[in-house]
């Protein structure tokens, strides 16, 4: 079943000016339900405006982008805020924690700003905890763990309002490359427990891990990988 689908999107910054900007040119792809698929591109390739049409923080200037079948171009900006917190999950590259709260309470955060039961949030935190190896530090605070810690409590963040979809955004940018390695293995294993996941990365290897892999180029995706075709040339 498809959960996300890209057609003929187009998004042209000062398009009045004598200087437009055609960021995304056509793009036209979907992501199925369960799938893990990664973006892969150069610096200005479009990635971060194609992101931010999908996480609802841009829209397209002409195409369509639609999630679980609510055209997102159709959302005004309240509606937009309630619909990202409600079926997405943001990973970043620094982790965006908040350093004056416990991890418990970052984990907590968005459901927080739904007015969730309490009770709720500690049923959903023990499991989630466990399955991401963060049940030991999660009273703690960000500043007393490590890098690879944090970005798996911005993982937990993420996953407690049970999204439609995970969005990443180079989230091993900023890890060494054994710890981008723990990351990008804890993907996918929550995407093997049925988690859709887009991944915008410029890294080859982190972009190797998921099923498959888009690149872009110039506001257009210009090439499609399998991850079996990716082992082959490893
Ligand atoms: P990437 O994330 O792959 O580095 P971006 O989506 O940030 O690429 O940028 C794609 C192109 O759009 C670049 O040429 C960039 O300079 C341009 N661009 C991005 N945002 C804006 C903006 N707000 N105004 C004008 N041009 C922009
Ligand atoms: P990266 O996007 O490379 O993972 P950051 O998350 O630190 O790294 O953000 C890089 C830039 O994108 C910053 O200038 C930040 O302000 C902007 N940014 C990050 N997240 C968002 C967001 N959710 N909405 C708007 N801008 C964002």
């Amino acid at each position: 079943m498809t959960l996300l689908q890209l057609d003929h999107v187009q998004r042209v910054f000062n398009p009045n000016t004598s200087h437009p900007v055609a960021a995304l040119k056509d793009i036209t792809f979907s992501v199925n339900q369960g799938e893990y698929v990664a973006i892969m591109g150069e610096s200005g390739a479009g990635k971060s405006t194609l992101l931010n049409i999908i996480a609802t923080l841009d829209q397209a200037s002409s195409g369509a982008a639609i999630l679980n079948g609510q055209d997102l171009g159709r959302l005004n900006k309240d509606d937009a805020a309630r619909y990202r917190r409600e079926h997405l999950g943001f990973v970043f590259q620094h982790f965006n924690l908040l350093d004056s709260l416990s991890n418990r309470d970052n984990i907590y955060l968005p459901l927080v700003l739904t007015r969730c039961d309490p009770a709720e949030m500690d049923r959903r935190v023990t499991p989630l905890a466990h399955r991401l190896r963060i049940a030991k530090v999660i009273d703690r605070f960000p500043a007393e763990i490590s890098g690879g810690q944090q970005q798996r409590v911005a993982i937990a963040r993420a996953l407690i309002t049970q999204p439609d979809l995970l969005l990443a955004d180079e989230p091993t940018g900023a890890l060494d490359s054994n710890t981008s390695n723990e990351i990008l293995d804890l993907f996918a294993d929550v995407n093997h427990q049925g988690q859709t996941i887009l991944m915008v990365t410029h890294s080859a290897a982190a972009a190797s891990h998921a099923q498959r892999t888009l690149f872009i180029k110039d506001g257009r995706i210009f090439h499609e990988l399998f991850r079996g075709d990716l082992a082959m040339t490893d």
